[in-house]
């Protein structure tokens, strides 16, 4: 197996606690891909802040599965969303949308009073309009863009609520977003009850979410766990429908394998995967899905930022969600979610986490100047979850014999997400003990 991502890992572990011999190779020095712990002055911290929801049931059954109580590696929080605006008044939030429950009415009443600057006519719209994109299935997909206009939506609710909103669970503009994966995951999350629509951040840093425990239980369960190690080439005599992989590594070693899941992201797939006729329609969806950055700024504050609500959203500044990392242990540090990161990139790192810690100040003033900081910019973050996406998305199935693909970019439901990494994972492990029983 290649890729100790999430998605290799689920797999790994199914295929291990199956009974399967297993070997795992990963190009980083620790495990978890995308959500991996990383430490930067002397704190645990993560390559990128996650949020999970309720509903990401099978992520949370791993997790648990693993020996991680889910109800305390996560500060769960109940769905609601508070914005705040640089020139609103210190924690007076621009946009408040706080159901009692997720359910229909609270939700409904919640929306109703969210944009109190309308007419009673067009919140009564937007609202009708916002209970059939929780409940009428979309026929053709679009743009979430165009689906909020046809739904009613007024402009100030687009920007206050559905832009960040989208851009949080889709890490894509709502002029390009899928409303069909858009909808996929509103009605996953809302439709379901409190517990599924719950925000879950992480108590802990990500690596002790899963990845370590799940790399110990395999090597405990007699796996082999390689980390540090590229595959660069991948090989096989297609003559003969029998032949072993061979997996050839940066140091110029070499694995084989009767049977491989390749769980690497999409351009890693990509560059491995060999260039025969049989895998054309698999290259050209790989060469089309587009990726997007996310970028993650933490501070660290001289005092104890630990008086802070779990999660505030940013309207019209550098980032979108600020997260106190006291609850993952770091009382001193702020992370700051930045989804479209481009104003950023020309920016040195010093001058990235600058801009901005003062663009808070000016909303948070009581913060005071941070003493340090970084950012942390993962250019291939999620795939770009356009209309066009399911289109390119490969099953994980190809066509080799016994080889299978796992990772966030293959499921048809959801977003690029924990939730699909663990569910390809499960796919895949699936298929594979249904070939081989
Ligand atoms: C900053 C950031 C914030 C995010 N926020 C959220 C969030 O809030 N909620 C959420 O649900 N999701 C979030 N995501 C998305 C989530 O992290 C990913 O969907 C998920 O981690 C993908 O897992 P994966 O196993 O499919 O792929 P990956 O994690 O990419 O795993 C693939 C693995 O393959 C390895 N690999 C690649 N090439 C090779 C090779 N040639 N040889 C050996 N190994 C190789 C890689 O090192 C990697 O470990 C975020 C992602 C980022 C980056």
């Amino acid at each position: 197996m290649v890729g100790a991502g999430w998605a290799g890992l689920t797999a790994a572990l199914a295929l291990a606690r199956a009974g399967k011999p297993v070997h795992l190779i990963e190009a980083g020095r620790t495990p978890g891909g995308r959500a991996r712990s990383l430490e930067l002055d002397q704190t645990a911290l993560d390559n990128g802040q996650h949020i999970l929801v309720g509903a990401c049931q099978q992520t949370l059954e791993q997790i648990r599965a693993v020996g991680i109580d889910p109800e305390s590696a996560f500060h769960a929080v109940p769905f609601g969303l508070r914005m705040f605006h640089p020139d609103g008044q210190t924690h007076a939030p621009a946009f408040v949308l706080e159901p009692r429950s997720p359910r229909l009415p609270a939700l409904a009443s919640a929306l109703y009073r969210s944009h109190p600057g309308h007419s009673p006519a067009i919140r009564l719209r937007a609202l009708i309009g916002a209970a059939a994109m929780l409940h009428r299935p979309l026929r053709h997909d679009l743009p979430v863009l165009d689906w909020l206009r046809q739904r009613h939506q007024p402009e100030a609710l687009v920007q206050r609520l559905w832009d960040p909103l989208c851009l949080a669970v889709m890490n894509t503009p709502t002029r390009l977003a899928s409303a069909r994966i858009f909808q996929n995951v509103l009605r996953r999350a809302l439709n379901h009850g409190p517990e599924a629509a719950r925000l879950l951040i992480p108590a802990r840093p990500l690596g002790e979410l899963f990845p370590d425990a799940a790399s110990r239980e395999l090597r405990a369960r007699g796996a082999r766990v390689d980390l540090g190690r590229r595959i660069t080439t991948l090989e096989r005599d297609a003559t003969r429908p029998d032949a072993p992989y061979r997996l050839h590594d940066r140091q110029g070693g070499t694995s084989t394998a009767r049977a491989l899941i390749l769980a690497t992201p999409p351009s890693a797939t990509a560059s491995l995967l060999p260039s025969e006729a049989a895998w054309d329609v698999t290259h050209q969806g790989l060469k089309a899905m587009g990726a997007r950055s996310i970028c993650t700024v933490y501070l660290r504050y001289p005092h104890p930022v630990t008086d802070r609500p779990p999660l505030q959203g940013l309207l019209g500044q550098h980032g979108q969600w600020l997260i106190p990392r006291h609850v993952a242990g770091a009382p001193h540090w702020l992370a700051i979610v930045i989804s479209a990161a481009d104003d950023l990139e020309p920016l040195t790192a010093d001058a990235r986490w600058r801009t901005v810690a003062r663009s808070l100040a000016r909303t948070f003033p009581e913060l005071g100047a941070p003493e340090t900081g970084h950012t942390v910019c993962e250019r291939r973050a999620t795939v770009d979850a356009r209309v066009d996406l399911d289109q390119h998305r490969p099953p994980p199935r190809t066509p080799w014999p016994d080889c299978y693909l796992a990772g966030d970019y293959l499921t048809h439901t959801l977003p690029s997400t924990l939730e699909a990494a663990v569910q390809s994972g499960l796919e895949s492990a699936h298929l594979f003990l249904e070939d081989h029983p």
